[in-house]
């Protein structure tokens, strides 16, 4: 039986319809992206990327050379620049010019095409360098939003096959964060709990859809998940966000994202799939409230099917697999 679910968290409906299943419309293992010979992101080919922003360098040594475990640069194809000046034109055809920050983050300096096979040590560099990112942009007054995003394989859109993640800094936040937001608000001005806090409690209760627990964080197929085996890792006590995560925190959150990944791959095999991070707007020019509700959260999306012309003309995403069998399946997948 399928279901139209409201999805209270995006405020958007989800159909979740089984009925559907069948296979992916394009194995993921045959259709990698071409590695460019050499890899411009792999240790030693420094030189082949524009020059750094940061790096991780536990050992010290010098930028643009070896000897870093995560290395960020300029994104060569900016959506925006830093250079332009942030300038917002009002009217009937309102625009901002292209002001922002593209980055790119290299996640690893050896060539690995999947965030599956990462370390424990990997995730924990790969969230320090994101928390240093977006503290360090936090100084600059003119941003006002910071997206942290990953594409994995064709299918989510990557076009570099060497794990990378991207962030895209903006003078404005996007409508649906700003709505998302101020939602959180609302729901706490009528029940006294962070919705995510309420969403956790209840998922706590029914327990179908919890895939494993951790300290204070949570992974779990979301009630209303928009692909099949959506994951979200999250907390229902304020942790921080990513630049104010502590290093125990991060080292929880890296051990749990680690798990699911794994957890995912013993159950779909080679998969793409989109990620991000929530991050806060840095600035309320919305005049939203607090940003205090908001829970550090992780999203995971698999990309096994291709949309079509009812998810665009409706903008109701069909998504074949229950989040209580994935969750189901996923909680099962224990290492051999
Ligand atoms: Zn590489
Ligand atoms: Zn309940």
């Amino acid at each position: 039986m399928s279901e139209i679910r409201y999805d209270r968290l995006h405020d958007t409906h989800v159909l979740i319809a089984p009925e559907r299943l069948r296979h992916p419309d394009t194995p993921a293992e045959f259709i990698e992206p071409s590695i460019p010979e050499p890899c411009p992101f792999c240790e030693g080919n420094e030189s082949m990327t524009p020059r750094e922003i940061f790096a991780l360098r536990p050992e010290g040594g010098f930028p643009n050379e070896r000897g870093w475990e995560t290395r960020v640069v300029p994104n060569l194809f900016k959506a925006v620049q830093i250079e332009t000046p942030p300038n917002h034109h009002f009217g009937l055809f309102e625009y901002w010019e292209g002001f922002g920050a593209h980055e790119v983050i290299i996640d690893t300096p050896r060539h690995t095409t999947s965030m599956c096979d990462w370390t424990h040590a990997e995730a924990v560099a790969w969230l320090k360098t994101l928390r240093q990112r977006v503290g360090d942009l936090r100084r600059d007054g003119r941003l006002v939003y910071i997206s942290l995003f990953k594409n994995e394989g064709r299918n989510a859109g990557a076009t570099m096959s060497h794990c990378h993640t991207q962030l895209i800094a903006l003078p404005m936040i996007p409508k649906s964060f700003s709505e998302l937001y101020r939602r959180s608000n609302e729901y706490y001005q009528t029940s006294g709990h962070a919705l995510m806090e309420s969403i956790l409690s209840h998922e706590e209760e029914i327990q179908t859809r919890i895939i494993e627990k951790k300290d204070e964080f949570t992974s779990f197929c979301p009630y209303g998940s928009a692909y099949p085996f959506e994951v979200m890792i999250s907390s229902a006590k304020a942790t921080g966000q990513i630049d104010t995560l502590s290093r125990t925190r991060i080292d929880t959150v890296a051990s749990l994202l680690i798990s699911t990944l794994q957890r995912l791959r013993r159950q779909l095999g080679v998969f793409h799939f989109n990620l991000w991070i929530s991050t806060p707007p840095l600035i309320d020019t919305e005049g939203i409230g607090s940003f205090d509700l908001c829970r550090f959260t992780i999203r995971i999306m698999p990309r096994l099917y291709r949309h079509g012309g009812f998810e665009n003309a409706t903008g109701i995403i069909i998504n074949p697999v229950s989040p209580e069998l994935a969750a189901k399946l996923l909680r099962e997948s224990i290492h051999e």
